[in-house]
């Protein structure tokens, strides 16, 4: 399995608009985040975790040409706006892009890309979509492959993370119910969002993370959906355990 760090900022992207922040004025390479997305392959399969407003352009840079799912996290727009542009995928592949999500994500796409979802009198250039409505506690395949979702909340909101065999995907977590853990037993891999040092009232902080990772116990984390408030990548990697690291854009791992 690979996975592909499409990007790995939180929602503003860094950097931020207009900022003077030292680290929005970086020219570290990795001090740049795009809106938050991984790209799965594994065996015949290739598909993204979340769809947000830099999608475009993380499928080019990325070479990305086949999309078989995108599974949604939740329905923030850093995590969905960029639905619209699967149409490449759509008109090359010529079927519907199956997309999975909460059915409060689902209904919440539907109004928001209405056209997407028309089924009379749907403009020809719309793109296609087939929903699958992801339960809590209630595992789906993708090609052969068991996925099962993680339940963590993101202040009053639920969010589902993704288990792929022994790789786990989590953001915008601020916490996590107890019943949930059994589903992280033997993670190899671990993503989860870490935004700040300053706490946060719906993401963890560096600490909050790294206390969660220390209960988890994986071979190896991987930190994403970070502020520029975070400080430089550089300072920020050397001071993190040895088996933790800061994600950054365009980072490729093989499990
Ligand atoms: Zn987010």
């Amino acid at each position: 399995m690979q996975v592909y760090f499409l990007g790995t900022g939180t929602s503003q992207g860094i950097p931020v608009i207009g900022s003077n922040h030292p680290v929005c004025k970086s020219t570290d390479l990795k001090d740049k985040r795009l809106r938050v997305s991984v790209w799965i392959t594994w065996d015949d399969n290739s598909i993204v975790i979340d769809c947000g407003p830099d999608f475009r352009q993380q499928m080019l840079t990325s070479e990305c040409h086949r999309l078989d799912a995108i599974l949604f996290t939740h329905e923030h727009a850093d995590h969905t706006a960029g639905l619209d542009d699967i149409r490449p995928f759509f008109f090359r592949q010529k079927k519907d892009i199956p997309i999975y999500g909460h059915k409060r994500v689902l209904e919440n796409l539907k109004t928001r890309f209405d056209y997407i979802f028309k089924t009379e009198n749907k403009y020809p250039g719309a793109p296609g979509v087939e929903t699958f409505e992801v339960k809590n506690n209630q595992e789906f395949t993708i090609g052969n492959t068991k996925i099962t979702p993680i339940n963590v909340n993101h202040g009053n909101l639920t969010v589902f993370g993704y288990r792929i065999q022994d790789f786990v995907y989590l953001t915008d977590v601020k916490s996590i119910d107890d019943s949930e853990f059994e589903k992280l037993r033997g993670v190899k891999v671990l993503v989860v969002n870490a935004l700040r040092e300053e706490s946060h009232h719906s993401h963890f902080s560096l600490q909050d993370a790294l206390d969660f990772i220390h209960l988890v116990q994986p071979e190896r984390a991987y930190l994403t959906h970070i502020s520029h408030l975070m400080g430089f990548h550089e300072e920020i990697q050397q001071r993190l355990p040895a088996n933790v690291y800061l994600a950054y854009d365009n980072l490729k791992i093989t499990l």
